[in-house]
């Protein structure tokens, strides 16, 4: 059955590399964590995505759309379906006016350099984000006070029937890390930003100066996921969990970062399962001394226990 269910991804998507089987996980996760990957396929267009979920459904294979991987934290036993990533038709990025235009997975970064050069101000906090246009439209992914929601006119989908709808922002519930695509069974294909004209030098120095507010307050020197819980309501994830007493706490390889106590990093070579049980104890600990409940921004793949 499994050589049969091969050879039907291999009909769909034809060029060396787009059908592997058991692929690592920790190479496609900013956390660098991961078990295999029963099929990993890249369709390089929409419509080579949507024959390779029409294979998923016809087999009953469960299947995960994959980013960037940057807020991503998959099971050490990997996970038993077709994860997903998006090809190189899915990259391209273009400017229209005051309007740009990308691809799912282009990268956020890739994009906001885009606008810099074309001389489109709005997507300066983006510069930084590591996510994906899809995942960051998943995520509705923001940064110093601004989401892409505030910049974001159209999102086109590939819905669970196949055809391509195109949104509007409102449309998708966006609201502080959360839309409703996963749950209507969406694809993101593509999406839009409507910005303002601006200097490019003005821009760039924008870019500049949060990129050095991160590299100063985050520990991007060791694999995570960035934050890792969301933001409570009138409080800081990692506030809180400093003021918990979980500053450098440590499971195995897993640990809170010392420098970013919102961040959880892999500080060698920790497990998925080292990580999630770090999570919960430092999410008990908030509970228990603050009354506070902290929930995961970063999503989990596979099986947990
Ligand atoms: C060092 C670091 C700093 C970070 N800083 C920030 C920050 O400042 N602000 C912020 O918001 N986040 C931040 N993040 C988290 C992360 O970059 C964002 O959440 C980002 O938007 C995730 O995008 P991704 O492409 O990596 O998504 P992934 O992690 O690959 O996936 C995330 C979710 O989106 C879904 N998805 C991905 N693409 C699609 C698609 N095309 N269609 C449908 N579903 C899709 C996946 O199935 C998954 O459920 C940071 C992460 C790191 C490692």
């Amino acid at each position: 059955m499994s050589g049969e269910i091969f050879r039907a991804f291999c009909r769909v998507m034809k060029e060396e590399g787009q059908v592997r089987e058991q692929e690592s996980m920790k190479g496609h996760t900013t956390f660098r964590i991961g078990g295999p990957a029963q099929y990993f396929l890249s369709p390089k267009d929409s419509g080579e995505l949507a024959e390779t979920l029409s294979v998923c459904r016809e087999y009953g294979i469960p299947w995960f759309i994959l980013g960037n991987g940057s807020n991503l934290l998959v099971s050490d036993s990997g996970y038993p379906g077709a994860v997903i990533q998006l090809g190189k038709g899915f990259s391209e990025i273009r400017t229209e006016g005051s309007r740009i235009y990308a691809g799912a997975g282009a990268l956020l970064s890739a994009i906001a350099r885009k606008a810099w050069e074309a001389g489109l101000s709005g997507l300066e906090f983006a510069g930084g984000i590591p996510g994906s246009l899809g995942g960051g439209v998943v995520m509705n992914a923001g940064a110093y006070g601004k989401e892409l929601k505030d910049v974001l006119f159209y999102v086109a989908v590939l819905t669970p029937k196949g055809s391509r709808e195109e949104l509007t922002p409102d449309q998708l519930e966006l609201g502080y890390r959360t839309s409703n695509i996963l749950s209507r069974g969406y694809v993101v294909l593509e999406a839009g930003f409507s910005l303002k004209e601006g200097k490019p030098e003005e821009i760039f120095a924008q870019m500049e100066e949060l990129a050095a507010r991160r590299r100063e307050k985050q520990p991007l020197e060791y694999p995570s996921a960035g934050s890792t819980f969301k933001r409570p309501a009138g409080y800081f994830a990692g506030k809180l969990i400093q003021d918990a007493g979980f500053s450098g706490f440590r499971v195995g390889d897993a640990q809170v970062s010392p420098k970013h106590c919102g961040f959880v990093v892999n500080a060698g070579n920790a497990s998925a399962a080292e990580v999630s049980a770090l999570c919960a104890q430092v999410a008990a600990g908030v509970k228990e001394k603050f009354g506070v409940d902290l929930e995961m921004e970063v999503k989990k793949l596979g099986q947990f226990s």
